[in-house]
Order: structure tokens, then C-alpha cells, then sequence
């Protein structure tokens, strides 16, 4: 399936990209409201779920249920503190090359992964 990628697909992909983190649906909303990039919020559900289905974004559910979105090119993953909440980001991918392993073996083209540890942060223990 080769979707053509529209307008307000390509600009939250910029926002995306420009972020540090990852951005809840809402909070995208509003971020574009900023950079007078007006669109609707369904819009904005509506262009996340099919940049979703062509792997171009990356979405990651939080403690809370809250769905949270970041670009693909973010290989990154969190250590997550069950008591405070606090999300530690490390720095290396330990499944990187993994992944390619994966796709030869099972002729399985992977988009992204995701890969949390969940524990107590330094404070909590
Ligand atoms: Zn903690
Ligand atoms: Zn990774």
C-alpha cells in the first residue's frame, strides 16, 4: 500500500521531527495552533493514524493510557520509574541489530520497534 502523504501529513511530520520527545495527539493540536498551522484536532487523529499505517510515526502508550507520537528516525528508548513516572531516555539501541536480523529471517519488513524497562528510578529506591 503506497499512500500519497498530504499536506497536513507533512506538516506534523515536521513537527515531529523538530521535537526532542514525543507529543500526545492534543498537544500536537495545539503545538500547531502556535506555529498558526491551523487544523482541525480530527484532522490531526485522522493524518497520525495514517502516517502510523506507512511507518512514518511512532506511537508509544504511556502509565496513564495517553497515546504519545514521535518520528521513526527517534531510535530511542526509556527507562521508566513505576513509582515517580520518571522516563530516563538512553542513548544506544540494544536491538538494532536485531532488527535486521529479524527482516532477513523473516522476510518481514519492521518499521520500528519499541523497547521499555520498567523499574525505580535512583530517588525511589
Ligand atoms: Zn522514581
Ligand atoms: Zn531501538
Amino acid at each position: 500500500m503506497k499512500a500519497q502523504r498530504t499536506r497536513s501529513q507533512g506538516k506534523i511530520i515536521e513537527v515531529l521531527k523538530g521535537l526532542k520527545g514525543s507529543i500526545s495527539a492534543q498537544d500536537l493540536y495545539i503545538e500547531l495552533r502556535n506555529r498558526n498551522q491551523n487544523m482541525g484536532l480530527a484532522t490531526v487523529y485522522r493524518s497520525l493514524e495514517a502516517l502510523k499505517l506507512q511507518g512514518q510515526v511512532q506511537v508509544r502508550t504511556l502509565s496513564n493510557g495517553e497515546s504519545v507520537y514521535s518520528s521513526i528516525q527517534s531510535d530511542r528508548h526509556h527507562l521508566t520509574c513505576v513509582n515517580c513516572g520518571t522516563s530516563i531516555q538512553i542513548d544506544e539501541c540494544p536491538v538494532h541489530d536485531l532488527e535486521h536480523q529479524l527482516e532477513k529471517s523473516h522476510k518481514f519488513k519492521v518499521y520500528y520497534h519499541t523497547l521499555e524497562f520498567f523499574g525505580l528510578c535512583d530517588r525511589c529506591h
